[in-house]
């Protein structure tokens, strides 16, 4: 298992890490095969959406925190209740393909590290798993 260190400088972010799983893939040796992400933290996700545009993952952020408020009257006393919500709904994995030893992704797709009650040091766990 590969495990991508991620530092996020935000409450909320969405760090592209597509290079680092690729790479892992690539590292792997695997040319036919799955790729799991799985994020070890309960105020965290992994996502897959476009990585042309910035704004996107900016839209998605902003609508993230109209539906599911920093405040709301929850009851959990950490005071991060939103970012627990917020990782349940996104998702704590995403499986990926891996062919011809490649990630395969759209052409317009990334895959995101997103990061909900930040700034901290994160992780985000590979593992591939090949077919032959
Ligand atoms: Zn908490």
């Amino acid at each position: 298992m590969e495990i991508i260190s991620v530092e996020t400088r935000s409450r909320t972010e969405f760090v592209d890490v597509t290079a680092q799983v690729r790479a892992a893939a690539k590292k792997s040796g695997v040319k036919s095969g799955v790729c799991i992400c799985f994020v070890p933290h309960t105020t965290a996700a992994v996502t897959i959406n476009e990585n042309a545009d910035p704004d996107v993952t900016d839209d998605i952020d902003h609508e993230l925190n109209k539906i599911i408020p920093l405040d709301d009257g929850y009851a959990h006393v950490e005071g991060n209740s939103s970012a627990h919500i917020k990782s349940s709904l996104v998702g704590c994995e995403q499986v990926l393909l891996i062919e011809k030893g490649q990630l395969v992704l759209g052409t317009w797709q990334g895959v995101y590290f997103c990061e909900f009650d930040g700034p901290r040091t994160r992780k985000l766990y590979v593992k591939i798993i090949g077919d032959e």
